[in-house]
């Protein structure tokens, strides 16, 4: 198995280096990120009421759980779970409407801050090491130009995907039918606040949970040589639906609960076991199916008792064992 669970062996680092490169604007991402702020502002001005609120809350809540969270980060990255394609095709779409970019984007641009955060220096770019209104600056607005980057090699069942490499190329243009449909029912208030809101949201929700979830020390798993360690947002383990719980997913990529212990909220884990009994989702992977790292260490106080894996619900193992009739 070994390498199998881990997300960096699509990394080649012979002869990379993580801390020498240049941060430069990254003009297209930056153009669109405020466009989105400005529709975002104008929205909150003109047509703020229950119905646009109401239809952000639910689009962001769905973006973030379904394509962020379970679509792109636990099975595209880490394949932590398995399921039928159509379903991953589906789950990475809503990934790519956070607005981070497609796909492949977003695979690079998390391994790559994955194998720097493993090397013992690398740049602050990776490490979130500047002041938040720099970093900001940096994550949203530019990119980093390493001066010897490593090779990334994308599996070739994604790499050769033509869904993936269409929304990929166009993961600005996935909005358009989202604009259109909410242009169409609720005007322009369902659009700003439907599509330009959400967008603005995610993405700088996505950069102030990443910029704490390394800012401060581990206080508890700790990966011996790497530079960067992860931290656990405590509050913030439902909004992000699981995925504040960073310093247990530097622990164990590979696993498809983030949220391990007592008091650690995971809705990314409680919709996988939603899906589990209909047969929509199997090869759940937890930390006790991963292969043993030697470089992870408990450092915190009293190591906590994991949370027993959760028991599949009862109405949709109903619902499942109808459906398979
Ligand atoms: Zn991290
Ligand atoms: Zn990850």
């Amino acid at each position: 198995m070994g390498k199998d669970f881990e997300n960096i062996a699509r990394i080649a680092d012979g002869g990379a280096d993580a801390v020498k490169g240049k941060v430069v604007w990254s003009p297209v991402r930056s153009l669109f990120l405020l466009a989105m702020y400005a529709g975002t502002v104008t929205g909150a001005m003109l047509y703020l009421r229950i119905d646009t609120v109401l239809l952000f809350t639910v689009k962001t809540v769905a973006v973030l759980l379904l394509g962020h969270s379970v679509g792109m980060h636990r099975r595209l990255i880490h394949k932590s779970f398995s399921c039928p394609l159509w379903l991953e095709h589906g789950l990475v779409y809503m990934g790519t409407l956070v607005g981070l970019g497609g796909p492949f984007a977003m695979i690079r641009t998390h391994d790559f801050r994955d194998w720097a955060q493993r090397q013992p220096l690398c740049h602050d770019y990776f490490a979130h090491r500047q002041p938040p209104l720099t970093d900001a600056v940096w994550q949203m607005h530019c990119e980093l130009c390493l001066s010897h980057p490593p090779r990334l090699d994308i599996e070739p069942e994604v790499a050769n995907d033509r869904f993936y490499r269409l929304i990929d190329r166009h993961w600005i243009a996935v909005h358009a039918p989202w604009a259109v449909a909410f242009f169409l029912m609720g005007g322009w208030g369902w659009v700003l606040w439907g599509v330009c809101a959400q967008v603005a949201v995610t993405v700088t929700g996505h950069w102030l949970i990443g910029h704490m979830a390394h800012t401060d020390h581990a206080q508890d798993w700790q990966v011996r040589g790497a530079g960067v360690q992860g931290r656990n947002v405590d509050f913030a383990g439902l909004i992000t639906m699981g995925e504040s719980w960073h310093n247990n997913h530097h622990a164990f990529p590979g696993s498809a609960r983030i949220g391990l212990y007592e008091g650690q909220s995971d809705p990314g884990y409680w919709f996988l076991k939603a899906l589990e009994p209909l047969g929509l989702v199997w090869d759940i992977r937890l930390p006790q199916h991963l292969p043993h790292r030697p470089a992870l260490h408990w450092t915190g106080e009293q190591r906590p008792v994991p949370r027993p894996e959760r028991r599949p619900c009862a109405v949709m193992t109903r619902l499942g064992a109808l459906l398979r009739v």
